[in-house]
């Protein structure tokens, strides 16, 4: 029950909705966008190796080395990095920093629904422009806004991505307002980054997360990638709120896992070529599939819900995220996982279909 102690702001918001993590039975969990591999074996050799003696001191406020070893991967100086625990914490940064009260936050209606929690828990005004009835971004509706920009690439959960060059003109058209381009799953769709332009448009955040790509979701570690100036208003936040917010572990398996580019790619390749064969299988089962460019797809069936499909497969131990939301609510959003955990989802779907 609420407290009665409850704080205006606290009785006023919708908290976000984390996909399940049940413990009642063992689920093949497709249902969070986790990756089905384990991290680098680096990853691994470093948390064996860490001196557990450190824990006791705080770790670096400046995230210098971490820091470092990321704008070396993309080319950037380490002044155009941030470092956050989770993406999550990035993104409420470059909320709280840029924003001002009257100024509203624009996004589409169908996106990660952290933006509308942080939106609220800030007290901002949000305004929400509909994708396309196809379900990609109408990237003319976010020319010259008053207000600043967020959007996933690909976005979730749908999947589809736009181009650096489809988004550029949107980073141009509003160069006293901050754009953000989430690309959490970036590393599914190769070329399609847009942290090129970080070093063009002082007004373009591009945001990354460890959680998908690299295996790590339970580290906590995402990043931001922006002028220095960016990076300053973020740090302005960080510094008033929580200094020490990667800590020493974090750290050492992060470097770590930027190191193994090899293993990197292995998995990222893999979870694509799994992508391609399960969108064809179940288009060939009678689902529109949306063109995924993430680690996960999005696809309704011609003639069963989406609420029913996600129960049939929970009922045989599967887990998949299903939105009860306008637009939404026939589709599920599928994470890509192993081989054979994807041929046990396309099993009981056509099991489910065939009663139809
Ligand atoms: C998963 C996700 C994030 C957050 O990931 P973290 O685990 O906090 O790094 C951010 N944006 C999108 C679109 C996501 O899907």
């Amino acid at each position: 029950m609420a407290s009665r102690l409850l704080g205006e702001t606290a009785r006023r918001i919708t908290p976000y909705v984390p996909g399940e993590q049940p413990r009642d039975r063992r689920y093949t969990k497709l249902n969070t966008n986790e990756s089905p591999f384990p991290p680098s074996p680096m990853v691994e050799q470093a948390l064996r190796e860490y001196a557990h003696a450190d824990l006791r001191l705080y770790p670096d406020p400046d995230v210098r080395e971490l820091s470092a070893d990321m704008g070396r991967y993309y080319g950037l100086p380490p002044e155009m990095v941030f470092a956050g625990g989770g993406s999550d914490e990035v993104l409420g940064y470059a909320f709280l920093a840029f924003s001002s009260p009257g100024d509203p936050v624009y996004f589409p209606d169908i996106t990660y629904g952290f933006y509308q929690v942080y939106a609220d828990l800030f007290g901002l005004e949000s305004r929400t422009l509909p994708l396309a009835d196809n379900f990609t971004v109408s990237t003319e509706d976010y020319y010259s806004l008053p207000g600043n920009v967020f959007l996933a690439n690909p976005n979730a959960p749908t999947g589809i991505a736009l181009s650096p060059e489809q988004l550029e003109p949107i980073i141009k058209s509003n160069p006293d307002r901050l754009v953000v381009i989430d690309e959490a799953y970036v590393d599914f769709a190769p070329g399609m980054s847009c942290i090129p332009l970080t070093r063009r448009y002082d007004n373009l955040l591009v945001v990354q997360t460890f959680s998908k790509s690299r295996a790590l979701a339970g580290m906590r570690l995402g990043f931001g990638f922006g002028h220095p100036d960016l990076i300053e208003g973020l740090n302005r936040i960080k510094y008033s709120f929580n200094p020490y917010n990667i800590d020493r572990v974090s750290m050492a398996v992060g470097r770590a896992a930027i190191e193994d580019s090899t293993y990197f790619t292995l998995c990222r390749d893999k979870i694509i070529a799994t992508r391609e064969q399960t969108a064809d299988a179940l288009a060939d089962m009678g689902f529109e599939v949306l063109p995924s460019q993430a680690n996960f797809l999005f696809a309704r069936h011609a003639k069963v819900g989406g609420a029913v499909l996600y129960q049939a497969l929970r009922e045989q131990g599967i887990l998949v995220r299903h939105f009860e939301k306008p637009r939404i609510r026939d589709f599920l959003r599928i994470t890509i996982g192993t081989d054979e955990e994807m041929g046990r989802l396309t099993a009981a779907l056509e099991q489910r279909l065939r009663e139809e």
